[in-house]
């Protein structure tokens, strides 16, 4: 089968072997079926963000022997479309504004109950706010995040679907496919529109993942439980269903993950001291 896949880093700072890993399974998945690999840059963190690390990316991949196809999608210049997604789900009554600040979050929320990564549940503070007490903070100015009500996304993937459940498909490395049962109530009510940024990580993902036409996601497992969440957007959103193969991903001996602050085995530093490309492919298991 023909693969359309995609390499998506944050330009937060310079990319290191296990950004490599990703990059190559993508580029040589797309290569082996005659497909195409596509590159994004997700830089909606407009904080975070540096040119000197989206130069850096392109650098990094070139040395790297990838090839990519022009133009790259940089993130930051479609705010537009993320906010046209975001008013297909505030028209189907889904998403609602949040005014909570993470102290207020923190000090409302059940510390027994977190996110599959770890992140306190949004302990429902603005869910069903009268319009008047809306009215009066954007009277102040301030802004709002827009966050999911999950039930209601719940109820409408079960009018849509009735009793099917919300499933993907993961491709493991010998092409073996399983059917996984998404469960993206574990998100809770989950920010879709930040505060700062008018897009979040989980809605520019999905609406780029169907704008650039992937058909297979490859990324870390760390993003595993991440699918469930986007495969709910996805359906609420009308977008294609791509399939996943989530690898494994490089960390220290004691689990630590590598840093991309820390310069923990940059590819820049490692070229630097001498190393080839081959010398990481061989480093990262795909030799
Ligand atoms: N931009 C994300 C990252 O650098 C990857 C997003 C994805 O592959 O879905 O971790």
């Amino acid at each position: 089968m023909t693969s359309i896949t995609r390499f998506a880093p944050s330009p937060n700072g310079f990319l290191h072997v296990g950004h490599a890993l990703s990059a190559i399974i993508a580029h040589d998945l797309a290569r082996r079926s005659g497909g195409r690999f596509l590159l994004r840059i997700e830089d909606i963190d407009l904080e975070r963000r540096r040119p000197e690390f989206v130069s850096g990316i392109f650098e990094d991949l070139s040395w790297l022997g990838l090839t990519w196809e022009e133009p790259v999608l940089v993130q930051s210049q479609h705010f537009k479309s993320y906010l046209a997604a975001a008013d297909k789900l505030i028209a189907m009554g889904l998403l609602y504004p949040c005014f909570a600040s993470r102290s207020e979050i923190i000090a409302a929320a059940d510390p027994q109950k977190t996110d599959p990564h770890g992140v306190l549940l949004y302990p429902g503070l603005w869910k069903g706010a009268s319009a008047e007490r809306v009215g009066a903070r954007m009277a102040e100015g301030d802004t709002p995040a827009l966050r999911l009500n999950m039930d209601g996304a719940m109820q409408a993937l079960r009018r849509k679907r009735g009793d099917k459940p919300l499933t993907f498909t993961e491709v493991a490395e010998d092409g073996s496919r399983q059917t996984i049962i998404a469960e993206p109530e574990r998100w809770g009510d989950a920010i879709i529109v930040r505060k700062d940024v008018p897009a979040s990580y989980h809605l520019s993902v999905v609406v780029d993942d169907a704008r650039q036409g992937v058909t297979h996601v490859t990324r870390g497992k760390d993003l595993f439980a991440a699918t469930d969440l986007q495969r709910l957007l996805q359906e609420l959103l009308d977008l294609p269903e791509p399939v996943y193969s989530h690898h494994r991903v490089i960390c220290w001996a004691d689990g630590r993950k590598l840093s991309k602050s820390n310069h923990d085995m940059g590819l820049r530093a490692l070229r630097e001291e001498g190393a080839s490309a081959a010398d990481i492919r061989r480093v990262i298991g795909l030799a």
